[in-house]
């Protein structure tokens, strides 16, 4: 043994690097094992590692991702769903990035949409006119996305949903809070407005007659309605 250790010291740099090549060549599951521990106890340096050799050979590696793809559609869209449920945040950044990069090409594309669709768009509007005369809450279910568009610009909280809605109603037996009415339609009312800071979530919404709605506008001058409901 004594003999091995003393020719340790004589073996040059190269010689070590041939050893350790044919010794990974000889043990790939031992290689693959070893570099996963590493990817998990030194996780920055393979993120900076990987940062850097990306930016090295950024467009092989674009072009080799997207040719997978391409060869992978059905997968890849499974896994885009998969991320996008779990990433909801993440999703909604990029998609305002990516709305504020091509906003004026949007919007261009949807006035040129509009002035050589007149007759489709006006037979929309028809039709939305129509269901609003057979079910007096499509409004409000426009106005759930719409308050929650408003919301989200405003960096609020904004988590109602239709069964929220239908819910709260239910709960409010289909009555304004804030008078006891029983209108043909009910509007959602935030009781504190989503202008004053008020959250678009089911804490935050009652029901209310047009007449309480329109009376009450962004102001809280009428206060938190007469018939609350802890939900
Ligand atoms: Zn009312």
């Amino acid at each position: 043994m004594s003999c091995y250790n003393g020719n340790v010291g004589t073996r040059t740099a190269e010689d070590i690097r041939t050893y350790t090549r044919l010794w990974q060549l000889a043990h790939p599951e031992r290689v693959k094992a070893i570099k996963r521990k590493y990817r998990l106890t030194h996780k920055e340096q393979t993120a900076q590692e990987w940062r850097v050799y990306y930016q090295a050979n950024k467009e092989h590696l674009k072009a080799k991702a997207s040719a997978y793809k391409k060869a992978h559609l059905q997968a890849t869209a499974k896994s885009k769903r998969k991320y996008n449920a779990a990433n909801p945040e993440r999703v909604s950044e990029w998609k305002k990035a990516d709305y504020q990069r091509n906003r004026e090409v949007r919007i261009a594309t949807v006035r040129r949409y509009a002035s050589t669709h007149k007759a489709e768009i006006s037979e929309a509007h028809r039709i939305y006119k129509q269901q609003r005369k057979a079910d007096p809450d499509v409004r409000a279910k426009n106005a759930i996305h719409s308050s929650t568009r408003r919301a989200r610009k405003l960096s609020l909280p904004a988590t109602f949903t239709d069964d929220q809605w239908k819910a709260v109603k239910k709960v409010y037996n289909y009555r304004c809070a804030y008078c006891g009415a029983k209108p043909k339609r009910l509007d959602q009312e935030h009781v504190i407005p989503l202008a004053k800071g008020g959250s678009h979530t089911v804490e935050n919404i009652v029901p209310s007659c047009p007449i309480c709605n329109s009376r009450k506008g962004t102001r809280i001058l009428l206060g938190p309605p007469p018939v609350r409901l802890m939900l």
